[in-house]
């Protein structure tokens, strides 16, 4: 198969650009830029056809097996826009080993992920007045693929589409970073070990909106996910990776197959590796959480992801039982590890890891 080059690459420009969103009243994933790149794939052929369009909706048979079936991947990841006008992602390249990854689980062909980059980079170049140039705001970029075959046999596509779509947001938090309320979930599940848990694919967040909409309806934001055979451990909590400080001790819950690979949570990992601090991949149970907080010894607990980067919990509930954490107040590692990780986003802290690209 022929190596894609973004030289080879068609551009067509739009002649309708749209009025920049106003930054301050910006709804999270609503509004899109004017162009989006898009690449398919045959089997046989390979992918082809990689080409930046004017952002608009597409064609696609009703009998495209995505929709039937489900085969469809996605990634998240931002570009941030500094003082000097540079626009720079965060860990790209973990970006497209995890989407390939996902592909993998999905029965979906890889993509060359140096390529997408280099496509990615050209499609925020053209779109660069997109960029938020303020602290806290940024382009977030939604690679995603999807199964475009027109057939209903229960079977792997045969042809794929894949786009990246870039929608400009707001800061995440306006007010301060607040704590949220978190509801532990003994019902439902998110995903189980053997499932499709550690891929990014459309049917995980499906099938998490029900514990969502119930959580929601009883006051609190998220919930926090346990292990879908014993409802027993801890492994996610909302769409973030969790961390918890208890007695002196950092602990996320280790990779399991079931748990989705932040890479927030890695740069959590190894910028607490980095400081020195006593940072644990470990199984952690609901009872161990619930006993350290009894005792007075659950320091901190917070979610990681991209979009908020850091989501401190501020309480807990768990079998009727409510829990404060920290007072309710963001914990000062929390807001250490928040600082410098978005302060590296934005080139305002130095980069030790050159996770910026
Ligand atoms: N878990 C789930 C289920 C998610 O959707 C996300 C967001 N991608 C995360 C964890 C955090 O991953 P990341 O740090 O790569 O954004």
């Amino acid at each position: 198969m022929l190596k894609m080059k973004v030289q080879d690459m068609t551009i067509e420009y739009t002649t309708t650009p749209k009025e920049k969103p106003d930054l301050s009243t910006l709804v999270f994933g609503k509004t899109f830029t004017d162009h989006m790149f898009v690449m398919d794939y045959e089997e046989g052929k390979g992918w082809h056809d990689a080409r930046i369009v004017p952002y608009g909706d597409m064609t696609i048979s009703p009998a495209a097996m995505v929709f039937h079936y489900g085969q469809t991947v996605f990634e998240g990841l931002k570009a941030y826009k500094n003082e000097a006008g540079e626009i720079t992602l965060f860990r790209p390249d973990e970006n497209m080993k995890r989407l390939n990854a996902s592909n993998d689980r999905l029965c979906m062909p890889h993509v060359d992920g140096e390529f997408v980059i280099d496509a990615m980079k050209k499609l925020i170049a053209i779109e660069k007045d997109w960029v938020p140039a303020k602290a806290g705001m940024a382009l977030y970029v939604r690679p995603v693929m999807f199964a475009t075959e027109a057939y209903l046999g229960v079977a792997p596509s045969k042809k794929y589409r894949f786009l990246i779509l870039l929608s400009p947001v707001g800061a995440y938090y306006k007010e301060g970073i607040n704590p949220v309320k978190i509801a532990v979930e003994g019902e439902y599940v998110r995903a189980v070990k053997g499932g499709t848990g550690a891929a990014k694919t459309a049917g995980n967040y499906a099938s998490s909106l029900k514990a969502q909409e119930v959580a929601e309806a009883n006051g609190y934001s998220q919930v926090l996910w346990l292990d879908g055979r014993e409802h027993k451990y801890i492994e996610e909590v909302g769409a973030m990776n969790v961390f918890f400080k208890i007695n002196g001790e950092i602990v996320t819950p280790a990779l399991n197959g079931s748990i989705l690979p932040g890479i927030t949570r890695k740069s959590v990992v190894q910028l607490l590796t980095h400081w020195g601090e006593n940072v644990v991949e470990r199984q952690l149970s609901i009872d161990e959480l619930i006993e350290a907080a009894n005792n007075g010894q659950l320091e901190e607990a917070f979610g990681t992801g991209t979009a908020a980067v850091i989501s401190p919990i501020g309480e807990l509930f768990y079998n009727g039982q409510k829990i404060v954490v920290n007072e309710g107040e963001i914990g000062t590692l929390a807001q250490k590890v928040y600082d410098t990780i978005t302060g590296i986003q934005f080139g305002t802290v130095e980069d030790p890891f050159d996770w910026r690209v």
